[in-house]
């Protein structure tokens, strides 16, 4: 019967829960070289592994001090599809509707290939849909086949936070609004977008320096025992995490700046002291990390894509994002690996 078979899946599901519990993954993706850069396309990426390893090449050194190794859960070559990023993050995504919170992270510096990653540069084109629309298409595929066992209701709430300030995009007071399709979430999009009282190339700007974070709420009751569980996905496109030169940043540029480097820092912090099983975890640092409190640690499942931009003049911003994406992985790794 079909109970049997969401008990059967919820086994298997169970099982790949139980290989993330506790353990932060970090995927890394470089982004390819765009049409206008290819005439001078060298790289400050040498070698991808399939072991998770990613080598780096600093331009303006010679041999072997020029090269560094980054080693996370896997590393996306250039030509990786939309499809193949999405593939290992499916478990996660499938755990929340068995009750399971989890959060996804977008980092990088800008124009590294975030928004790429979890919206898709075309939200018209099925094929190059990013993580967010691929999560919600699997929720309610895999909903409706439960349907008889298990009725879902699913909302989303879209906000951001902008130099630690909280706003709703769809709606004013950023409540949650009931979804049952993907494109009831594509059209909430488009009335979050025309929410934002600015024109396209402001948006863009801004967003960079912008967290913005989509939270999808799952709650399914069971038909046969009446119990009711609880999930919860966050899907974060992160700000920017490139250093503003402090001569450049004046009035409210540089206020962005601290208010970035401050929550993205905070951000850090929360993940490493999870990962060392601290007393305290100072949540509490900024807004981002408030917001995502009840979704970091606990039985919650994490998981950071880490973008890098190949080109040579983004050299300094890539070591500091793989720095910062070593120091978020590096407690786990080691038991995450291990798993393969
Ligand atoms: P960010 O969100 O980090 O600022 P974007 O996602 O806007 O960066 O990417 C910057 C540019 O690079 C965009 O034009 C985007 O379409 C392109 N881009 C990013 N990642 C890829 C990719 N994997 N394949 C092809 N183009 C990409």
């Amino acid at each position: 019967s079909s109970y049997h078979k969401v008990l059967e899946e919820n086994r298997l599901l169970y099982n790949q829960v139980q290989d993330l519990k506790g353990a932060i993954r970090v995927y890394c993706r470089v982004r390819p070289f765009l049409p206008g850069q290819q005439s001078n396309g060298q790289s400050t990426v040498d070698y991808i592994g399939e072991d998770g390893n990613i080598m780096i090449v600093n331009p303006l050194k010679q041999g072997k001090d020029a090269r560094k190794v980054f080693s996370f859960n896997k590393v996306f070559t250039t030509n990786a599809t939309q499809e193949q990023i999405y593939v290992d993050t499916q478990p996660l995504v499938r755990s929340v509707l068995d009750g399971y919170n989890a959060c996804i992270f977008a980092y990088g510096q800008t124009g590294s290939g975030k928004t790429y990653t979890m919206s898709g540069p075309d939200l018209m084109t099925e094929e190059t849909w990013g993580v967010n629309y691929r999560a919600l298409r699997d929720l309610f595929h895999i909903s409706k086949e439960r349907a008889d066992a298990i009725k879902y209701e699913v909302s989303v709430q879209m906000i951001e936070i902008y130099n630690e300030q909280l706003n709703g995009l769809n709606v004013p007071d950023a409540c949650l609004v009931p979804v049952s399709c993907t494109q009831d979430v594509l059209d909430l999009m488009k009335i979050g977008q025309k929410n934002r009282a600015v024109g396209a190339t402001a948006l863009n700007e801004r967003s960079s320096r912008s967290h913005s974070v989509l939270t999808i709420h799952v709650r399914g009751r069971d038909l046969v025992s009446n119990s009711v569980l609880k999930g919860c996905l966050h899907l974060v496109d992160l700000a920017g995490s490139e250093r503003v030169e402090k001569s450049e940043a004046v009035g409210e540029r540089l206020k962005e700046a601290q208010h970035i480097n401050k929550s993205l820092s905070a951000l850090g912090d929360v993940i490493s002291a999870l990962a060392q099983k601290s007393q305290h975890i100072p949540y509490r640092n900024s807004k981002l990390t408030q917001v995502l409190q009840d979704s970091l640690g606990g039985h919650a499942k994490t998981l950071m894509f880490v973008h890098i931009n190949p080109e040579l003049n983004a050299f300094g911003e890539t070591i500091s994002t793989l720095k910062f994406a070593e120091r978020v992985a590096s407690i786990e790794l080691g038991a995450a690996k291990s798993n393969k």
